[in-house]
């Protein structure tokens, strides 16, 4: 295969062409900006704007007017944060979240900890799932947010989110969830899960970078939600800034195709995530699959393929891109706190690889990297001399 082979759509996805063609019109001829009243020009623009809204609304199972544009997940997850802690100082000053987040949320944490907020940063299990009984006892009378995402961008693992959603419910605790990496993976309905705030970007759903929305659930008493950019009061004084027309309604046209296609897309993946899984553990020994073997989401495979570094196996690939740990959720790579977090041993952490599968995978491709990760593997373990002193001990 002389070509590059994409396996890394956690990172992020390629913008579908039919996404790309609904956006092109937005940046040229119809370019207005949508705070332009006066004007046809701005007229259009508004009419793209808020048809999109309602189209990701009706997706999401949403009211329009719960939907707000940022430009990501990061702004998102900092404005939900952020926005909820300066609100609601007076009632108490305690967010626990988990310590397997993206980095968006656990640095905008240790960041409000400066501030003087307290942070409870939930354990998980070796699978990465929270203890709902930790959760319970981690709340207080000063608790204002619980932030736990919805699916890892790491290890794939799916929390419960309807229970945890129900226990914010029953303490009256304000519940925000980072989905990022489930939106239209799953079905998610937002009106029946008991969640506050949701945040997710276009770029991991076929659409644009630079565009990502922060639901706001729109109940009796009111969310208050402190701005975290002043200007013209856009988005109802929530996020201000000219809206980025073609992204939003990429973004939407995106959200559509996910939902139009997600039964036959997700099985298609899965059976792509679990031909590769099969074949590594019965091609290979020493191999470990990193996250929870049912709950997560279809795209996933995290493992450990012990003996053989992880940067070692991608650099003997390089034509196939996937990744080594978190190198999606950061700008400056660090060993993986995920992996950490889960409790797995130094070895294992450092022969983790990732795949993300995506819609533009095909079976000759899965084939193809099963075939190179497998020769990489073997070729660094007859390199290493614990791998090699371990199998004639065996032998
Ligand atoms: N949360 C999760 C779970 C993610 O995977 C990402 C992207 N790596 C983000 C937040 C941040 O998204 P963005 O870079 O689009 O702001």
């Amino acid at each position: 295969m002389n070509k590059l082979i994409y396996m890394d759509n956690h990172a992020t996805t390629p913008v579908d062409n039919r996404v790309l063609d609904a956006m092109l019109p937005y940046f040229t001829e119809k370019f207005g900006n949508p705070a332009s009243r006066q004007h046809k020009y701005g007229w259009v623009a508004e009419e793209a704007v808020e048809s999109s809204r309602n189209l990701i609304a009706k997706f999401l199972n949403a009211d329009a007017k719960e939907i707000y544009f940022t430009s990501g997940a990061t702004e998102s997850n900092n404005l939900a944060l952020k926005g909820i802690a300066e609100s609601h100082a007076s009632k108490g000053r305690h967010i626990i979240t988990c310590a397997t987040e993206h980095k968006s949320v656990i640095d905008t944490c240790r960041r409000l900890e400066k501030s003087g907020y307290r942070v409870t940063y939930l354990p998980v299990d070796e699978f990465g799932i929270i203890d709902l009984e930790n959760l319970k006892k981690a709340i207080s009378t000063e608790t204002i947010l619980v932030s736990i995402m919805t699916a890892n961008n790491e290890i794939g693992t799916i929390q419960d989110m309807s229970e945890i959603g129900n226990i914010c419910k029953q303490n009256e605790i304000l519940f925000h969830t980072d989905a990022t990496q489930a939106v239209g993976k799953m079905n998610l309905n937002l009106k029946k899960m008991n969640v506050d705030l949701v945040s997710f970007s276009g770029h991991k759903i076929y659409g644009p970078k630079g565009i990502g929305v922060l639901y706001v659930h729109d109940r009796k008493p009111k969310t208050r939600l402190e701005p975290q950019m002043d200007g013209g009061g856009h988005e109802r004084g929530l996020r201000s800034g000219t809206l980025n027309v073609p992204a939003i309604v990429g973004l939407a046209q995106a959200l559509k195709l996910c939902y139009e296609e997600m039964e036959e897309e997700q099985i298609r993946v899965a059976n792509f995530r679990d031909k590769m899984q099969n074949a590594f553990f019965s091609r290979l020994d020493d191999v470990y699959l990193n996250g929870h073997p049912t709950k997560r989401i279809s795209n996933n495979l995290n493992m450990s393929f012990m003996y053989a570094e992880d940067s070692a196996i991608m650099m003997s690939m390089k034509e196939i891109a996937v990744s080594s740990g978190s190198a999606c959720s950061t700008a400056q790579p660090q060993p993986s706190h995920v992996l950490k977090a889960l409790g797995l041993s130094e070895d294992r952490r450092h022969s983790a690889i990732r795949f993300g599968l995506g819609r533009f995978n095909t079976e000759e491709e899965v084939d193809y990297v099963i075939d190179r990760v497998i020769e990489a593997v073997k070729s660094l373990r007859n390199l290493s001399p614990i791998y090699q002193k371990k199998v004639s001990k065996n032998n």
